[in-house]
């Protein structure tokens, strides 16, 4: 299979797991998947399937990570927040769709790994952090969007904190061992508003830095 193919076969994958926004499917046709899978994987990158990454990680689903990025609505002149780097796969598409994207990951090899391949993709607009991303970035808040690519059991207070007025954060929450509900929650000037959108499957947000 060429990479036309495999590219055609991967849109029609995504829409028909009801991807329609043509933004998202423009960025996800021009951000190469196969740029964030490495070794015995690779192969598989343009299969609507999350797939292992280094430091026992994965790389999310690409239906899961166009649906997470509609959720958040994104204008096209946000400062994103993303917590959970992984890849860079999932940062690399809210590139492509907003001003600027700060990024923090746990593990030091998949934050060097990550900025090699934004490097390479000439995506000159994302900031990888290594963090506890529990914490968000108090420096550069408030963020117009905040996105969490790893479940925990309530939404971390500090993320909520750095989300500007007017904002969405969306993020999967629950147990890791069980399916977990992907929230999104909007900074109403009355308050937090939270709404339900759908079971998803994520690893944990895990406190403190990775050895690896
Ligand atoms: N967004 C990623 C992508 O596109 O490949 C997928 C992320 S993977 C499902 C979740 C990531 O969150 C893992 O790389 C994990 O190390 C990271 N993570 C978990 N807890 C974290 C924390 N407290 N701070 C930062 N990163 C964390």
């Amino acid at each position: 299979m060429d990479n036309a193919e495999r590219q055609m076969r991967f849109l029609y994958a995504l829409r028909s797991r009801g991807v329609t926004d043509p933004r998202i499917l423009s960025a996800m046709e021009r951000v190469d998947r196969g740029a964030f899978v490495t070794g015995i994987f690779a192969e598989r990158a343009y299969e609507d399937m999350p797939l292992p990454i280094a430091c026992g990680q994965t790389i999310s689903q690409p239906s899961v990570v166009a649906l997470m990025t509609e959720a958040l609505e994104l204008t096209g002149r946000d400062k994103v927040l993303e917590v959970g780097t992984g890849s860079g796969y999932q940062a690399a598409i809210l590139a492509r769709l907003s001003r600027r994207v700060y990024t923090i990951e746990r593990h030091r090899r998949l934050v060097r790994a990550a900025r090699e391949a934004f490097a390479e993709l000439g995506l000159g607009n994302i900031t990888v952090v290594h963090g506890d991303g529990s914490f968000g970035l108090p420096d550069q808040a408030p963020f117009d969007r905040i996105l969490v690519t790893a479940a925990a059991e309530d939404p971390p207070g500090p993320l909520l904190a750095q989300l500007r007025e007017g904002g969405i954060m969306v993020l999967p929450v629950g147990q890791s061992d069980a399916v977990q509900s992907l929230i999104r929650v909007r900074r109403l000037p009355g308050g937090l508003d939270y709404e339900e959108l759908r079971p998803v499957r994520f690893v944990p947000l895990v406190e403190g830095l990775g050895t690896d």
